[in-house]
């Protein structure tokens, strides 16, 4: 059984579905699995083996008290023809890497990935721990989660669906996804201030005890579709481990053989999912973490020391532009071997200070397996233009910050080993500065750009993406961060 333990010293183990449901821990700690579970399947799985397949052993190790036909259900309800590819996360070579493409999903970004399974696994949760309570979803976007927990929990019975975006910090095609969102559970506004202003408030409306029981009075709780939610790193590994079987299968590394993953990173919950995925036994050598401009990330890996003082940069990665990367905490967490007074120093010292330095033994255990670096947007978009204009392969800004980044590790530490980069969004989410990239010129507007991307490359536009300027706009709001609760208040008691 794979229990769940805080990482701020709630040593109380629930099973998956009671974390699931809680969302974040009672003393502000994240859920982590108090051990690793070990993926005996083996990892090629036999030739052919489908995404579902491998979801289902990974997920099933993780989440041992779902039933096989519990997970199978969720498994089949969440992968299936909304995503446009019938390999959910299709693999493709490069000269120089293997792109992981996660956004085949309705939104068009790596968040569909965990997020058309995660309402499955609440709804699951709830049953089986009999919670008839309606569940109130508070989400913090940086752009790509919003959209995304929207589509997946729009009119999913005894759910209510809230989401919190700064106003200057999505593309315009982001913001108009998620504006124009269907659905009587959805609930979406702008917020005055960062995606770090956004996450700050929605975890202390968790911790808000009399809030929370107001709310428990009505019939609601809360939870969470923030990846601080371990029902949304759970499927991300899964990911993982049909990238390595794939590769097997199509003879580019022998079962057994290492490979390194590079990710593109911001809330670090996809590269955590990779971590997890490697001490679950994936042979894994290196994982490298790619930061944009708001690189504490990079500056914490060389120095050890965690430091948010500093300028916040809106770049051409929105989903990156984070300076407190919540799950790394989970990182620490099982580094420092389950020292949860060590944790919940670090975290105080970060609500405090915003800064806090880590012990060598995490330091160092860390240097083992990860690499950090960060490309600036000029960087990441010259890497853009040149894998176009050389190999007709089309990313987007975030996923070319990872590539940039891996070219800069490749060149510094002269490993080849066979890398998969994580693709974490399609071009078109990111149509104006793509397109900018391989030399087109300006268009009027973010929708303009995806028809000039469109014409210009001939790649598909994703079914999402399309007549999004002619959608019915739903949700106009706006607050500031410490109005969100009194916005949730009054529209659930509409
Ligand atoms: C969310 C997101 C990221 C960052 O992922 P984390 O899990 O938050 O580190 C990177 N790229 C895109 C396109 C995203 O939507």
């Amino acid at each position: 059984m794979t229990k769940y333990i805080s990482t701020r010293g709630d040593n109380r183990e629930r099973g998956a579905a009671q974390a699931i449901i809680q969302g974040l821990a009672p003393d502000k700690g994240l859920f982590v699995p108090a051990a690793v579970p070990k993926l005996e399947c083996g990892f090629a799985g036999g030739a052919g083996v489908s995404y579902r397949e491998v979801a289902h052993s990974v997920m099933g190790a993780f989440l041992s008290d779902f039933s096989q036909e519990e997970l199978r259900a969720c498994i089949d309800g969440a992968y299936d023809e909304k995503f446009d590819s019938p390999d959910i996360a299709p693999i493709v070579k490069t000269e120089r890497a293997h792109f992981l493409e996660l956004y085949h999903g309705r939104t068009a970004a790596f968040k569909d990935m965990a997020l058309s399974i995660l309402p499955y696994l609440l709804k699951t949760a709830m049953q089986k721990e009999n919670e008839s309570r309606k569940v109130v979803i508070l989400t913090a976007t940086s752009g790509d989660t919003g959209k995304a927990a929207l589509e997946g929990f729009a009119d999913v019975d005894g759910t209510e669906i809230f989401v919190f975006y700064p106003k200057d910090g999505v593309s315009e095609v982001q913001e108009r996804q998620m504006v124009t969102q269907v659905g009587g559970n959805t609930h979406v506004y702008s917020i005055n201030g960062n995606f770090d202003d956004a996450q700050t408030a929605v975890k202390s409306i968790f911790n808000d005890r009399a809030y929370g029981e107001a709310l428990e009075a009505g019939g609601y709780r809360l939870s969470s579709a923030n990846s601080i939610n371990i029902g949304r790193l759970v499927p991300q590994v899964a990911y993982y481990c049909f990238a390595y079987a794939r590769l097997v299968e199509r003879g580019e590394i022998k079962q057994g053989d290492s490979i390194n993953i590079a990710v593109p990173t911001g809330n670090f919950g996809n590269i955590l999912a990779a971590w997890y995925a490697k001490e679950a036994g994936l042979p894994v050598a290196r994982l490298i973490c790619a930061s944009n401009e708001n690189r504490v990330l990079t500056d914490f890996m060389a120095s050890g020391v965690y430091d948010a003082n500093r300028q916040f940069h809106i770049t051409s990665s929105p989903s990156m532009d984070i300076l407190i990367s919540s799950n790394l905490e989970r990182l620490l967490w099982h580094l420092s071997g389950g020292d949860s007074e060590e944790i919940a120093g670090y975290m105080k010292r970060l609500d405090a200070e915003r800064r806090y330095e880590v012990s060598d033994r995490v330091r160092s255990g860390m240097k083992e397996f990860m690499w950090g670096g960060c490309a600036d947007m000029a960087s990441a978009h010259d890497a853009i233009g040149k894998l176009w204009h050389g190999e007709r392969y089309l990313m987007d800004t975030h996923t070319a910050v990872a590539y940039s980044v891996y070219q800069d590790y490749r060149e510094q530490t002269g490993d080849s080993t066979p890398t998969v980069i994580a693709s974490t969004a399609s071009a078109y989410k990111f149509a104006d500065k793509v397109a900018e990239s391989i030399g087109l010129g300006k268009e009027p507007n973010g929708f303009a750009y995806i028809d000039a991307l469109n014409k210009a490359t001939g790649t598909p536009v994703p079914e999402g993406l399309r007549g999004l300027d002619k959608k019915e706009i739903r949700h106009r709001g706006t607050v500031s961060a410490p109005e969100m609760p009194d916005a949730i208040r009054v529209a659930l008691s509409r």
